[in-house]
């Protein structure tokens, strides 16, 4: 008979706006003993967000600190602000052969695999550039020079997904979560 040794490790990527984060949650919904990996960012909450829930906020110093001291499993600087994943938490949770969730950049995923060959990289993609600016901006959260640049990495990121192992085109948010939740599914 064979056991796990550890779970497995999943990475959400892709362009920002292209619903990731909505599509994650519903996973959550649907397959509750899934972890998820709160990141530590230097980007202040949004309305509604949580310290410690959505992400972990820290300013700059604690941040670069934090890098020096080999806290991050991955790290990048996504529009002008720092995300990073913590080492420790994702370690202890594969120990205990939870499957862990992180739903992070096209470039943190490239570190992600470089480390853990073993991960699972999963791409959202928008059905279309003009779609993903859209929904940019029916969010409204951002202000019309943060869109830019977030539509225009958003464009460079698309060509990253034929690094990945499976490729989701969220067209239709229940129909892309049900995808979502059969490809975990498939890793026993
Ligand atoms: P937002 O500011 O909209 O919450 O996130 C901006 C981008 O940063 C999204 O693409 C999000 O997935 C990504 N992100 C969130 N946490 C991390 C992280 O820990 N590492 C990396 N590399 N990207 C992250």
């Amino acid at each position: 008979m064979h056991h796990r040794i550890s779970g497995h490790l999943f990475i959400i990527s892709g362009p920002s706006g292209a619903g990731k984060g909505t599509l994650r949650k519903l996973l959550f919904e649907r397959i509750p003993d899934l972890m998820f990996s709160i990141s530590c960012t230097t980007r202040s909450p949004r309305e509604g967000e949580l310290d410690g829930v959505d992400y972990h906020f820290i300013d700059e110093a604690s941040f670069r600190h934090m890098i020096a001291g080999g806290k991050f499993l991955e790290w990048a600087k996504v529009h002008d602000n720092y995300y990073g994943t913590l080492r420790e938490d994702v370690e202890r949770e594969l120990r205990d052969r939870k499957n862990v969730i992180l739903e992070i950049d096209v470039q943190g995923a490239h570190q992600v695999k470089s480390n853990c060959p073993g991960a699972i990289m999963i791409f959202v993609a928008p059905p279309s550039i003009s779609e993903l600016e859209k929904r940019l901006r029916q969010r409204g959260t951002e202000e019309e020079t943060v869109l830019q640049v977030r539509l225009k990495n958003a464009i460079e990121e698309m060509d990253d997904s034929s690094f990945f192992d499976h490729l989701i085109v969220n067209d239709e948010v229940a129909r892309a979560a049900k995808e979502m939740e059969n490809i975990i599914h498939s890793y026993k």
